[in-house]
């Protein structure tokens, strides 16, 4: 109840797109007889989450944030909301989101876009010289609702997806952890595909404590996604300490990025030293095609949306446009009132990728460069570090009024060069909140780790913390 009065209290964010509030209290109950009874299903049990909006969830409204799934109620439940369910959690709601989980600031959808709580601090409010209504920093996307619904507080923990850094970027932006795992690790089955090459479940928590928990129930695998991978069973329990004397701490020396702002690269370097004082070997690294991988990603991420939206033909899902003159111009009419210009630009792109004489130029080329971005990784791994320590994102989070300015798709797209090579590797990452920048806005930092390493990584992150 006090989650459900806090969305409430804070609906200025725009955080939630459903809030379902009798099903939750019925869920409440159950688990709170549960306990009473002594007998509670598992650490979850009872505590309040929210997922964000392309989860499928039965008999729950899921739109992707698009006009296009306005109204489709799916009849399953995603394999990761299911499990969590299952353990007794208790569903508060579908979070809000850039349309199709496409975008880095959650500014994109048809539901408007979200605010950062961190807006409304003293500290942030005492630098501004300007009301709240005109002056607010957006979440960072695309999964930017559930990262608001955990930092300010009306979620215990929330579901993202991760597909170029949808977890990562809007988790440092609102000052949470904020896991990418590795690919194959929880299922997909559920989850709406933008790509399905890279996309992941993603995890919003408080604490590492806490995304090691909701981790170990989400793992595993599931005969509905064939990219996942069996597990070790029982889940680990994260040491209390750990000796960073065997560790070493790669910083890559691309990640000094153009527009990597002065506070982000001082509290980078800050950690590092906190790394080495602790006794872990801290080097310099290299990742030589990092640059190849905006580009890359934007080649593979169109062609994958081109074929994945295909389906939304105006029969099978959601909307479809009253224009009924012929079958083709109701698809058309369709697909025009249903998309956003940044969903129909990258269907668009794709399918000029996948044409029969610029496949081998686009589609092959991008994946023949994936494949060099992701053995620079392993080169680095094969060397003896454990993990690398970069920035999530080039600085605190942007003012609305400034990301919806300038231009827009560019800034959107610089946004995730530190994420999007490790979706294109499939290997597992986290944000950590690690300061306030004079702004008074959370900064992050990343650490990425070995593939399927995603409990050594968390050890790592607990330290952090
Ligand atoms: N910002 C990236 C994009 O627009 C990442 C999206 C994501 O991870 N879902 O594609």
């Amino acid at each position: 109840q006090k989650c459900l009065n806090h969305i409430k209290k804070t609906v200025y964010l725009n955080a939630y797109i459903t809030v379902t509030e009798e099903l939750a209290m019925k869920q409440a109950q159950a688990a709170e007889s549960r306990l009473r009874r002594g007998k509670p299903r598992g650490p979850l049990d009872g505590i309040p989450f929210s997922v964000k909006d392309n989860f499928c969830t039965e008999n729950i409204e899921t739109t992707c944030a698009s006009q296009m799934l306005k109204g489709y109620i799916p009849p399953f439940n995603a394999t990761v909301v299911q499990k969590l369910l299952d353990q007794g959690a208790v569903l508060l709601g579908k979070t809000n989101l850039d349309e199709f989980a496409m975008g880095s600031g959650s500014t994109d959808g048809v539901f408007g876009p979200v605010r950062n709580p961190w807006s409304y601090s003293s500290q942030y409010r005492e630098q501004s010289d300007q009301d709240p209504e005109s002056d607010w920093v957006i979440t960072g996307g695309s999964s930017g609702g559930s990262a608001a619904a955990v930092a300010s507080q009306s979620s215990f923990f929330a579901l993202g997806s991760d597909t170029g850094g949808s977890t990562r970027n809007p988790g440092s932006l609102c000052g949470v952890v904020a896991l990418k795992p590795s690919y194959g690790l929880l299922s997909r089955h559920g989850l709406i595909p933008l790509v399905n090459s890279m996309d992941v479940p993603g995890i919003f928590t408080r604490s590492v404590y806490d995304a090691a928990t909701v981790l170990g129930i989400l793992q595993g695998c599931d005969e509905r996604d064939s990219t996942t991978v069996p597990t070790s069973n029982p889940v680990p329990n994260l040491p209390e300490d750990i000796d960073l004397r065997k560790i070493r701490v790669g910083i890559p020396k691309e990640y000094h990025a153009p527009g990597l702002s002065q506070e982000t690269l001082s509290q980078w370097g800050r950690v590092a030293d906190l790394f080495e004082k602790a006794g872990a070997q801290v080097q310099e690294v290299s990742l030589p095609h990092t640059q190849h991988s905006i580009v890359c990603y934007h080649v593979l991420c169109c062609c994958e949306v081109a074929s994945n939206m295909a389906r939304f033909d105006g029969l099978e899902y959601g909307h479809r446009s009253g224009v009924d003159s012929s079958t083709e111009a109701m698809y058309a009419t369709t697909r025009h009132e249903g998309f956003n210009d940044v969903v129909r630009r990258r269907i668009l792109s794709g399918n000029y990728f996948l044409l029969k004489q610029n496949y081998q130029r686009y589609f092959v080329k991008a994946q023949q460069v994936r494949r060099l971005i992701s053995q620079d990784f392993a080169q680095v791994f094969r060397s003896g570090v454990d993990l690398l320590l970069t920035p999530t994102t080039l600085g605190d989070a942007a003012r609305y009024c400034d990301f919806i300015q300038e231009d827009n798709r560019t800034r959107s797209a610089q946004e995730d060069i530190f994420t999007q090579s490790v979706n294109m590797a499939g290997l597992p990452a986290v944000s950590m909140p690690t300061a306030l920048s004079r702004r008074g806005l959370p900064i992050g930092l990343q650490l990425i780790g070995k593939t399927f390493q995603d409990w050594n990584l968390l050890t790592v992150a607990h330290w952090m913390e």
